[in-house]
């Protein structure tokens, strides 16, 4: 059944509101930069504002809230339990306060669970029931699908990928462990490697813009410069994920993963390398592991995708 939804994406940088229905129709969608840093309660103001906004100009009536929020969130309950780049959110009964502001139930949802309900609602995964989305972007998590269902966990906490271990003792996690997969093969963790090898960085090739932040981005930029020290730190993070998706694949056996956030824009070659070193690394335990890129544009429909989900199959 057709339901038409509110749908809100609450990220560190920009809040999306839409609405729109479960078959992925979308009536009117608004955005604006997610107000921070002036505390709780004007954090909730810009959600209704937001809210009511998408609602007048859509002139629809809704039956349910669909929420996707960047974060430790309790599904249960509603409740965003810590979100680092909002701080003021943590803590916050988002559904309770969202379904008594405009009168229909909210449900909320992490975002990389989000995006995998949606690449099984709309995009690549509709025909899989056994997948893997993992956001490669300043951190890393995963979204997981088996037998057809979201894969939740005793504590609605499954999919913690980006903090398995690869290299025992490893550099520091903000997790607290060591050698974690996101402490290695993140963007964070490609500034990080930047910032160590800064001089070679600056000496090998191809051009910094003067005031570029050496970031992820500009680590590529460099390497598809051909600068050598860029190739090296992009060569080795490839590596590291080829070694993380074959962990995964080893304990879950899906037949495909999908790679999203900043990092699976860097390039079709990129992929192509990850595909090749993944191929490598299951040594003796081969398969056939489709490795695809996150569907684009994508986003604004998984507030819609998450309601569809439930309605379809909780
Ligand atoms: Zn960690």
């Amino acid at each position: 059944m057709r339901e038409v939804v509110l749908g809100y994406d609450v990220g560190g940088t920009k809040i999306l509101a839409v609405v729109g229905d479960t078959n992925g129709v979308v009536y009117s969608k608004i955005e604006k930069k997610t107000i921070k840093h002036l505390g709780r309660e004007r954090l909730v103001q810009q959600l209704y504002e937001i809210g009511e906004e998408a609602l007048k100009t859509a002139d629809k009536k809704i039956s349910k809230i669909g929420i996707i929020f960047a974060g430790l969130i309790d599904q249960t309950t509603g409740t965003v339990i810590t979100s680092p780049n909002i701080p003021s959110a943590d803590g916050l009964k988002i559904c309770e306060l969202l379904t008594a502001h405009f009168k229909a139930p909210s449900y909320i949802e992490n975002d990389a669970t989000a995006a995998a309900i949606a690449e099984k609602m709309f995009g690549v995964a509709k025909n899989a029931d056994d997948f893997i989305y993992i956001p490669l972007s300043t951190g890393i998590g995963s979204g997981i699908f088996v037998n057809g269902r979201v894969l939740r966990g005793a504590h609605g906490l499954a999919g913690e990928l980006g903090h398995t271990v690869i290299q025992i003792h490893g550099p520091q996690c903000t997790c607290g462990r060591e050698g974690c997969f996101e402490a290695l093969a993140s963007g964070s963790a490609i500034a990080r490697y930047a910032a160590e090898n800064i001089d070679d960085l600056i000496h090998n090739g191809g051009r910094m813009h003067e005031k570029e932040r050496i970031d992820a981005r500009a680590v590529f930029n460099l390497y598809m410069q051909g600068n050598r020290t860029a190739a090296e730190i992009v060569s080795h993070v490839v590596e590291v994920i080829a070694v993380g998706i074959v962990n995964i694949a080893c304990i879950l056996d899906p037949e495909m993963i999908i790679l999203g956030g900043g990092l699976s824009r860097a390039g079709d070659e990129f992929i192509e390398n990850i595909r090749k070193a993944v191929k490598k690394e299951f040594k003796t335990m081969k398969r056939d592991l489709k490795i695809v890129r996150a569907t684009t544009d994508i986003t604004e429909l998984s507030p819609l995708a998450l309601i569809g989900y439930q309605s379809s199959f909780e």
